[in-house]
């Protein structure tokens, strides 16, 4: 039975976790140093690390020989931290009920010494969510806390937090995963599952992830559901709908051209592959937003979120048209985004926009 990836591989030592080097480095230099704080903040967008950190962290500062900062996972306080029953390490979801209850109880463990190692850490999930009331409870803590009590507060949405929080907490903020990152980190687990996969296939996956190794992990599971342990360039593009950009690549195209007939083509042709033509008038305005990057940035290939494959033909199809008619075309497109969602019928919509920029002039004001 194939485990989903994400749970499979999440990371037990800080090198395991990629893309967070600052983060990393500072925490292995508390653990090292010895010098704890009682309260961190984690933030920054979902599947970037935090709460592998965190977990990893609270390892590390219980750990009797910690290895380079990490926990070394073979001491009787890691083996005893190691199993979910263990009360030293606690995991509060704060999405799921407002905390008060857990916050109240929380406050009244606290003052119980940990059992197994030095400190009793409570990593608390989304902690924006807590109520008004469970923030006050917190913050009690927070001012007077007992000397083996740390407090890891995760989230993805930190201007939620009241300033009396943020002022007690050293502050971490986790970055989006770069590409080349998170292909590492593709191929490393694809490497450990013996799952075979090209480069082609690997930047896509990689790509489809934005920023987020949790994304990139779960576009894997389905590829992986569905093509097997031999994963090809085509099951790829198939999950992930690039076919989709190639066909507004080439609508787009005959727009440039002003082939009105094959306009009408291309769109007959989305259409009748079953897409859904409210998102394609958002999609063409995506695509000529990046043919205006082709043309006006130095490095666009970095500032753009496509494959090698698409960026080439993306950067054939700028050739084909100026600046001044992109920008015309960025602004009908963009102009009939909310009108496409409750038109009787976005076709006919889209179909008359692409005709109107396909016959503009630029010579002319139309
Ligand atoms: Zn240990």
């Amino acid at each position: 039975m194939h485990q989903a990836l994400y749970r499979e591989f999440r990371p037990k030592k800080f090198d395991e976790v990629v893309g967070q080097d600052h983060i990393v480095s500072a925490l292995k230099n508390q653990v090292k140093s010895g010098n704890i704080g009682h309260a961190y903040l984690f933030t920054g967008t979902r599947g970037t690390g935090k709460t592998s950190c965190a977990k990893i962290f609270s390892k590390a500062i219980n750990c009797l020989s910690p290895a380079d900062g990490s926990p070394c996972g073979k001491c009787e306080v890691c083996k005893a931290l190691d199993d979910v029953s263990n009360i030293d390490i606690l995991e509060i979801d704060a999405a799921s009920n407002n905390g008060v209850d857990e916050v109240r109880s929380l406050r009244e463990k606290i003052k119980y010494p940990p059992i197994h190692g030095k400190y009793k850490v409570y990593i608390i999930d989304e902690v924006h969510m807590l109520t008004d009331s469970a923030f006050n409870a917190l913050l009690k803590t927070l001012e007077e806390p007992p000397a083996h009590a740390v407090f890891i507060l995760a989230t993805t949405e930190v201007y939620k937090l009241p300033a009396t929080i943020l002022s007690r907490c050293m502050r971490f903020d986790f970055k989006l995963v770069s590409k080349d990152d998170l292909m590492s980190i593709l191929k490393r687990i694809f490497d450990l599952s013996k799952i075979i996969c090209d480069e082609k296939s690997l930047e896509a996956i990689a790509l489809a992830g934005e920023g987020s190794v949790r994304d990139a992990l779960s576009v894997a599971d389905c590829v992986v559901a569905f093509s097997g342990q031999k994963i090809t360039y085509e099951a790829t593009m198939e999950i992930l709908g690039a076919n989709d950009r190639e066909s507004v690549i080439n609508l787009c195209n005959k727009i440039f051209e002003k082939d009105l007939g094959g306009v009408l083509d291309s769109i007959n042709n989305i259409s009748l592959a079953g897409k859904n033509l409210v998102s394609l008038g958002k999609e063409i305005t995506v695509n000529i937003k990046d043919l205006l990057v082709i043309k006006n940035c130095d490095n666009s290939k970095k500032i753009l979120n496509v494959t090698q494959d698409i960026y080439e033909k993306l950067v054939e199809s700028a050739k084909t048209v100026e600046t001044g008619s992109l920008i015309e075309f960025m602004k009908k497109f963009s102009n009939i985004e909310s009108e496409l969602k409750y038109a009787l019928s976005p076709r006919t919509l889209i179909e008359l926009t692409a005709l109107e920029c396909a016959s503009f002039d630029p010579l002319k004001k139309n």
